[in-house]
């Protein structure tokens, strides 16, 4: 996020509050920041008119205002198909601030954050770096073409289809655990396709089953060219409910296994996605049942999302529970999120499953999670996923943040027991 800081000159900013001293400060607060092109609106329809002749990047919007108020606003940027973001702050209780932002995500517009009033500088400036990530994603997601099956089978035939491979690690000591291998599609014209854009067309056909032999045979034979140092215990791969369906793919992963991982140098894992998806349990149950008689670990991915369910978590062999990052990415900003993580580590203990928490993007998660007793972890903060020519210096580098880490663990413990709500979260010892 720092390397944003000196885009931020660059930024064209509506700032709509109805109270003028208010407003003035807020305008104070951005120019302190560095951001030199700011426009003022009294109330929501001023700044409707505004964005008429002005294209804006963020709107800075209070949610009370007299005429027509910040809904209102956000309603009718949603109607105008508002290609900027949003950035809401409110005297007003912070379910109200979560509602509002909910209600703009509903209408497709970005939202970068939620702030209670009075607006203190680092947030605002935390949460306006978020816009050129933001903006990242959304050009990394418009994809202007359509892909068909048989453009994958072309794909497959030419070897575009490769793993790129997050880091996991360990929460207590910052050491590496193992790697996620999560596809990509390398294609000649429109570059590095993400598996969003491609699994669901895989998953309508056989070729989610080639897919993840493609995946898991080239992810353990990249992991084992991997110098010592750098070799790690754990490999995770995902598994597609529709994977679940028979035991093709059970059949070859035992195999390939076997085959190319006879030292049993990386212990697999595979991550269940999509729980909800399983149309027959009694045929994932075996499944996953004999992928644990041959000392495979499973896991639950993206707990807590209307994906998996309670009830099959209490069915299926799991032993490791992933905390999905839409949780883990918010919670040290946002109460409900922090509260959801905490009990998603308590039931997961309770259970006797181990937890990593997905999504970790800073020291502040990191410092959060540690104390909430969570095992491992995977995210940004530590390392993108990356091709595994690259694995050598984004360990190296996340060596030497961690040890940054530690030199500042004393001042970010502060700020982690400061961000715990005024109604304490209970931390659990790591033991229980
Ligand atoms: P997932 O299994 O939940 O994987 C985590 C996703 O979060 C990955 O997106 C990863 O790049 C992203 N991520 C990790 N850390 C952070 C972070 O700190 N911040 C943010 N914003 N994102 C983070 P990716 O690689 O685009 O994968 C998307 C999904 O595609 C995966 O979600 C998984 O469900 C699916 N997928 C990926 N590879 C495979 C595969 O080989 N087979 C199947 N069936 N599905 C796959
Ligand atoms: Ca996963
Ligand atoms: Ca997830």
């Amino acid at each position: 996020m720092k390397e944003h800081i000196g885009k931020l000159a660059s930024l064209n900013v509506l700032v709509v509050e109805d109270d003028k001293f208010q407003r003035l400060a807020l305008i104070q607060l951005l120019k302190r920041i560095g951001i030199q092109n700011i426009v003022p609106a009294e109330d929501g329809q001023q700044a409707i008119e505004k964005t008429k002749q002005q294209v804006f990047d963020v709107i800075l919007c209070d949610l009370s205002m007299p005429n027509m108020d910040g809904l209102a606003l956000i309603h009718q940027l949603g109607d105008n198909n508002f290609m900027g973001s949003i950035l809401l702050c409110s005297a007003m209780d912070e379910s109200l601030l979560r509602s509002s932002t909910s209600m703009a995500k509903e209408l497709k517009i970005n939202v970068l954050g939620a702030m209670c009033k009075p607006v203190e500088p680092v947030k605002l400036l935390r949460n306006l770096l978020k816009y050129f990530d933001v903006k990242q994603r959304s050009t990394d997601r418009n994809f202007s073409f359509e892909l068909t099956s048989a453009d994958l089978d072309a794909a497959f035939t030419n070897q575009q289809i490769v793993p790129y491979f997050q880091p996991q690690v360990f929460l207590k000591t910052g050491e590496l655990l193992g790697y996620e291998a999560l596809v990509r599609w390398k294609h000649p014209t429109y570059g590095l396709i993400p598996p969003d854009s491609f699994i669901t067309l895989a998953e309508k056909s056989e070729q989610i089953i080639e897919l993840t032999e493609i995946v898991f045979r080239q992810s353990i034979e990249q992991l084992n060219l991997l110098p010592e140092a750098l070799s790690a215990v754990k490999l995770a791969i995902n598994v597609s409910p529709k994977n679940l369906e028979n035991d093709v793919v059970q059949a070859m992963i035992l195999n390939l296994d076997k085959k190319l991982n006879s030292n049993k140098k990386q212990k697999i894992t595979i991550e269940v996605t999509e729980q909800s998806a399983i149309k027959s349990m009694s045929s994932a149950l075996e499944i996953l049942s004999r992928f644990r008689m041959h000392g495979f670990n499973i896991s639950i991915d993206d707990f807590g999302t209307g994906y998996s369910t309670m009830e099959q978590i209490s069915q299926l062999p799991y032993n490791e529970l992933k905390i999905d990052r839409s949780f883990v990415s918010k919670m040290d900003t946002d109460t409900n999120a922090l509260i959801i993580v905490e009990s998603c580590i308590r039931l997961a203990k309770r259970l006797k499953l181990k937890t990593i928490a997905e999504g970790v993007e800073n020291s502040r998660q990191w410092h959060l999670l540690k104390r909430l007793g969570c095992d491992y972890c995977q995210g940004y903060y530590i390392a993108k996923p990356e091709p595994i020519e690259r694995l050598p210096l984004v360990i190296n580098s996340w060596k030497k943040t961690y040890q940054e880490e530690i030199n500042e663990r004393a001042l970010e413990d502060v700020q982690a027991i400061e961000l715990l709500s005024s109604e304490p979260v209970q931390v659990l010892s790591p033991q229980i």
